[in-house]
């Protein structure tokens, strides 16, 4: 699903295998590496996503599918865990991808498939760090439990 190499103490870089679903191949690093507070960003090339706006009115995702190449020209993104769930990392990631015709489109990034490759950095902020989140029915999002 991805090859890495730890560049220097907590900080990986990885390269996804084609084809693979870029969250469930980060997800799954993260729990290998057990990284529950951290960072990741990165870049490549994509043929299928899927992205979520949030519509602060009705607090309801929408989502919208782009099947087409694209190439990732950031992705950005964090890691915590939720105190009910706190084995699973749970990802907050943000996309831009750039079209054929150069166009970008982006979002919160709920799903996107390689096709070409993905490199991406994911940095585990270790020792004692610990980043949870709870739900804010106010805004209708997962905020940071600080
Ligand atoms: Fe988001």
């Amino acid at each position: 699903m991805y090859k890495y190499k730890e560049v220097s103490e907590g900080t990986y870089v990885l390269s996804l295998d084609n084809h693979v679903e870029i969250c469930q191949a980060l997800g799954e690093f993260c729990k290998e590496k057990e990284i529950y507070a951290g960072a990741v960003n990165g870049l490549g090339a994509i043929c299928e996503a899927t992205f979520r706006f949030l519509d602060p009115a009705t607090k309801q995702y929408v989502d919208k599918t782009f099947s087409e190449q694209m190439e990732i020209t950031n992705l950005t993104g964090n890691i915590s865990q939720k105190p009910e769930d706190p084995f699973t990392p749970y990802l907050h990631i943000h996309i831009t991808a750039s079209r054929r015709d150069y166009s970008c489109v982006g979002g919160h990034l709920l799903s996107a498939r390689v096709n070409g490759a993905c490199e991406l950095v994911v940095q585990d902020y270790q020792e004692n760090a610990v980043l949870e989140r709870y739900f804010d029915s106010g805004i209708g999002l997962n905020l940071y439990k600080f």
